[in-house]
């Protein structure tokens, strides 16, 4: 079989793989759709820590349950989707029913090989049943929930004037997910190019951070979400949060985060990290584009194939601004 192999930094390669070998109880998938995530254009440009090379990217993955399976959990031929995070089971965070942020997680496509390839495996419980969504809708629904299970996390209250900070994949789903929940959403960023996308695209009034006055931002807003990966941004995002309101920290960068005491307990903040997503909002986003809540048709910006993503990613790794979300269509 085929797959994408990042074999360095900036060097992505087609190679021809060893065929799969399907774990006992894991479930092989015959890949048909891989979507490419800001963690893909890391691995690629090398700004991913604690990665080894080489390695095939790719946790968004649809595709449908291979002719050779024999166990129950699922009948060869239906349309699957995963949820890439491996866990323990047996640590403390699995034990409370928290696999998302297990102690030694293992995500397909970032800690070992991941779906940028013809044949997968996975165990019967990282996957989800797909019907009544496409192949590209179903490889949607893991950015998505990384949205969803930061407003699941946080409780929106319905009504609630609502900052999400950053405009790209991550912060569109934090945003459409608060919305759904009823909350007041406002997207900010400093990309008059993305913000267009959350304006135009799904109706978000939004705001250039890089053209008003911040300060007049000040204790606006019940829930604050950052989806931003600048360290600058997750610290000047507590001054945004209202007194008794909650700020969510979506995006994860290597820095040290640093708030001003007073700033942070007068307001009373409650300070939620929110890591990858547990099935339940898989479940959840599921539901919610059958429902035809997401107009995945507007997320879905760019598509490519195997072959072509060898010059595709490259190019989308460099001008990321017009691109929500890029699909490779896996034959
Ligand atoms: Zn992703
Ligand atoms: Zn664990």
């Amino acid at each position: 079989m085929k797959g994408l192999v990042c074999t360095e930094p900036n060097a992505l390669e087609l190679r021809a793989l060893p065929e799969l070998v399907v774990p006992p109880g894991w479930v092989p998938v015959d890949v048909r759709r891989v979507g490419i995530c800001g963690t893909d254009y890391h691995i690629y440009t090398g700004n991913q820590p604690f990665l080894s090379y080489p390695r095939v990217a790719g946790h968004e993955v649809s595709g449908v349950v291979g002719p050779d399976y024999t166990g129950d959990a699922f009948q060869p031929g239906e349309l699957v989707l995963a949820n890439p995070y491996l866990s323990c089971g047996a640590c403390h965070a699995c034990s409370a029913g928290k696999p998302n942020c297990c102690e030694t997680i293992s995500v397909i496509g970032v800690h070992r090989d991941g779906a940028m390839t013809q044949r997968i495996a996975l165990p019967p419980g990282n996957l989800l049943r797909a019907d009544g969504l496409t192949p590209d809708q179903a490889a949607m629904v893991e950015f998505l929930s990384i949205g969803r299970h930061a407003v699941a996390r946080t409780h929106v209250v319905g009504g609630a004037p609502t900052l999400v900070l950053g405009a790209g994949p991550i912060g569109l789903a934090s945003a459409l997910f608060a919305r759904i929940d009823g909350a007041d959403v406002t997207v900010a960023d400093v990309s008059e190019t993305k913000l267009s996308i959350a304006s135009d695209g799904f109706g978000f009034p939004t705001l250039n951070l890089g053209a008003i006055d911040t300060g007049d931002l000040t204790s606006r807003f019940t829930h604050v979400f950052d989806a931003t990966g600048n360290i600058k941004a997750m610290n000047a995002g507590l001054f945004h949060v209202a007194h008794g309101g909650t700020y969510t920290l979506v995006s994860v960068v290597k820095d040290t985060l640093a708030f001003p005491d007073p700033e942070f307990h007068k307001r009373e903040t409650t300070l939620f990290a929110s890591r990858n997503a547990l099935n339940e909002d898989f479940r959840f986003v599921i539901d919610a584009i059958r429902a035809g809540k997401i107009d995945t048709d507007r997320l879905g910006t760019h598509r490519t194939t195997l072959t072509d993503a060898v010059h595709d990613l490259p190019a989308w790794a460099r001008d990321r601004d017009t691109v929500v979300k890029a699909i490779i269509e896996v034959a």
